[in-house]
């Protein structure tokens, strides 16, 4: 099908921002085409099947707390799977600590030695903090990288290195927690509301729902936008006008296509590695984290947690790095024999998915409220996790906000 000579509004971009900016203006009643250069939507939020297995490019978990998600998604048709709420960390001496939100588990989480008596306080404030103070005061409160923010609540290093820092870099592929403490404030308010979920179909089907929900032949796929200018793009089927273009890739994308309009980030790589057993570690749908240092940050047997992740008996497990270079195989291997404490020689590698821009930064400064501009004049405006937070909320937040703002613009 060919290309319309002109829209009211041409999207760049069927990732999540992409997506939800169509949605916008699709209710508002324009017309809207979205170009994606890739051969799926999804852009980040993606699911492969391999061997008949869900793969999904990076390990993600879909957090059910976000507003945006809820206000895009229709949740209850994801076939969403919930985790175990909490974490098992193995530490140096070999103890595998286990603690989560469960109320069944909340002795053994008060009396674990995982973390010290001042590192629980200290998490307690911070929960409490994070829980309490509105969301729009955390996004302009005064900010510091997490790692300072986490000290003034009397955590520890050992308490950091232990459990916060597995986790958190693992979210944020930031290792250093230099991420703004605005950022990691807001995310630990979702990680204590929400659950942690994935979808029957893989974390995929987040973003084929939402493009499904558009007007039939709004997204062309492997329709690469070659040029952006004011009022029109240029694809290899040939120019669109259109009243307004919005620029909805991954951050250095677009730079690149917005010239130097929009600076590029420099965003953190994430690889996940995914292995298939008969037999596995555990039953639990629980993430397991290395408390030690150790280049895994975090591990699970997905199939504990959504079995339909496998197409037979079989297990799947996924352990992800920081970084693009995935771990060579024995070393990983013996990573992963020290984390789950169990031989793995009879696991089979089955994928590998190494993403090097999975997220973009949020250090400090940020802008108060994590907003950035998305109008940038003559039409032309810009969306992505990269204007918001690096998350599926922050994707949903800046399409929507974005897609306003042009429609504004319009008239
Ligand atoms: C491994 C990994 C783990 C993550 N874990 C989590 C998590 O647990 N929780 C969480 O909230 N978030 C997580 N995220 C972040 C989240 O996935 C992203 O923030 C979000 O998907 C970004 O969406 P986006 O629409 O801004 O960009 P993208 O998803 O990158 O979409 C951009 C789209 O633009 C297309 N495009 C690029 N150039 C062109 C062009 N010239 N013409 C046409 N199309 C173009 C691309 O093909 C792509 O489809 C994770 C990300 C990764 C990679």
């Amino acid at each position: 099908m060919s290309l319309p000579d002109r829209v009211d509004v041409l999207v760049v971009g069927a990732g999540l921002a992409g997506l939800n900016a169509a949605r916008t203006v699709a209710r508002s009643g324009r017309s809207v085409l979205v170009c994606e250069a890739s051969d799926g939507v999804g852009g980040r939020v993606r699911t492969d099947v391999v061997d008949g297995f869900l793969v999904d490019r990076g390990f993600q978990i879909l957090n059910t707390s976000y507003p945006a998600l809820k206000a895009a998604v229709d949740l209850s048709a994801l076939d969403l799977h919930p985790f175990v709420p909490g974490a098992a960390v193995r530490t140096e001496d070999g103890t595998l600590h286990r603690v989560a939100r469960r109320p069944t588990w909340l002795p053994r989480t008060a009396l674990t030695r995982l973390i010290s008596l001042r590192g629980k306080l200290g998490i307690a404030g911070f929960t409490a903090r994070s829980v309490l103070v509105p969301p729009q005061r955390q996004a302009a409160a005064p900010e510091r990288p997490a790692a300072e923010d986490l000290a003034r609540f009397g955590l520890r290093d050992a308490d950091v290195d232990r459990f916060l820092r597995p986790f958190l870099s693992g979210v944020l592929g930031d290792g250093d927690l230099r991420t703004s403490s605005r950022v990691v404030s807001l995310f630990w308010r979702t990680f204590a509301l929400g659950d942690l979920t994935l979808p029957g179909r893989g974390i995929g089907a987040m973003t084929t729902h939402l493009a499904a929900r558009l007007p039939a032949g709004t997204v062309r796929l492997e329709t690469p936008v070659r040029e952006v200018a004011p009022g029109r793009v240029v694809t290899d089927d040939g120019p669109v006008r259109a009243g307004a273009v919005i620029v909805a890739t991954e951050g250095t994308d677009a730079a690149a296509l917005l010239g130097g309009r929009v600076e590029a980030p420099r965003p953190f790589a994430l690889t996940s590695h995914y292995h298939v057993t008969d037999t596995p570690p555990t039953r639990r749908g629980l993430l397991h984290l290395d408390g030690t240092g150790g280049p895994i940050v975090n591990t699970m047997v997905l199939t504990a947690a959504v079995p339909s992740y496998s197409p037979d008996h079989r297990h799947l497990v996924v352990s992800t790095v920081l970084g693009d270079e995935p771990l060579p195989e024995p070393r990983l291997r013996a990573e992963l024999e020290r984390i789950w404490g169990v031989g793995t020689a009879h696991w089979e590698h089955l994928a590998t998915r190494a993403i090097p821009h999975a997220l973009p930064p949020a250090l400090p400064p940020t802008p108060s409220g994590l907003r950035r501009p998305v109008d940038l004049g003559e039409g032309l405006f810009v969306a992505g996790d990269h204007r918001d937070t690096p998350s599926v909320q922050g994707a949903l937040v800046s399409g929507r906000r974005t897609a306003q703002a042009a429609l504004a613009s319009l008239g």
